[in-house]
């Protein structure tokens, strides 16, 4: 499916926020690298997408009245077995109608599980002045308390992808740190230009957050994703 019927069917369901499934399907056709996801609504279908996918696997929920899928128990990480994942979907929905009884479930979104990388998060949303603006930082505590984010204003030139990515305080952290691997820098400037011109060219996309994309030695890799439309 295109970007644009996958935004025509959700607008047409009254949808203006996009399932992580959704946004990472148009994503993936802009070309930004996403651990894709597919549905599965009971657990026989969960075991059967991890079979294709290959294990280990990720198993979190998919429902329009959660946003923060960690906080209501809707994620799973590393299930490497038809039990566990089996084991996994039962648990995601208890746990969800025990954090949130009113949530609507749709089922629960299957996807490999991403080799640890260096949390980053990219985020887009729309300035009342100056329009699609892009966000840059380090994943977790240090985007949260510390507000450690770089800004530009959509279309970027290659140049300030350059300078979004150096100019965080974290900045060192990308470098390298107590033996870790450094990340994949160009790879990074190359994700917030195509993040850029996809939004650029969709200015029905309101809201975007890559939160967290995996910053590697070679290539970077958004493992979670949520598209808000107008
Ligand atoms: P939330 O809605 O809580 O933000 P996320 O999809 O971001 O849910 O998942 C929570 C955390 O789980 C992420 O910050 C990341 O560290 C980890 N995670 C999520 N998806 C994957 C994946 N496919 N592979 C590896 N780790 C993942
Ligand atoms: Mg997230």
């Amino acid at each position: 499916m295109s970007i644009v019927d996958v935004i025509d069917r959700a607008k047409s369901e009254g949808r203006t926020v996009l399932t992580e499934i959704e946004s990472k399907q148009i994503l993936d056709e802009a070309g930004i690298p996403t651990t894709s996801a597919r549905l599965a609504t009971n657990a026989d279908e969960a075991v059967e997408a991890a079979k294709e996918l290959g294990y280990p696997v990720v198993l979190k929920i998919v429902s329009p009245d959660v946003t923060h899928k960690s906080d209501v128990g809707g994620v799973r990480l590393g299930l490497d077995s038809p039990e566990t994942v089996t084991a996994a979907f039962a648990e995601i929905s208890e746990a969800v109608k025990r954090h949130e009884p009113n949530a609507r479930i749709e089922g629960v979104a299957v996807q490999k599980m991403a080799r640890p990388g260096i949390e980053v998060i990219v985020g887009m949303s729309k300035d009342p002045q100056f329009g699609p603006v892009l966000m840059f930082g380090l994943g977790g505590v240090l985007v949260e308390v510390l507000k450690d984010v770089s800004f530009r204003i959509v279309p970027l030139e290659p140049r300030d992808a350059r300078q979004m990515v150096r100019e965080i305080k974290g900045f060192p952290v990308l470098q390298g740190f107590r033996g870790q691997d450094p990340a994949d820098l160009e790879a990074l400037e190359k994700l917030l230009l195509k993040v850029s011109a996809f939004v650029d060219a969709h200015p029905e996309i309101e809201e975007l957050d890559l939160n967290p994309v995996f910053a590697y030695k070679d290539g970077a890799l958004a493992v979670d994703a949520r598209i808000v439309v107008g």
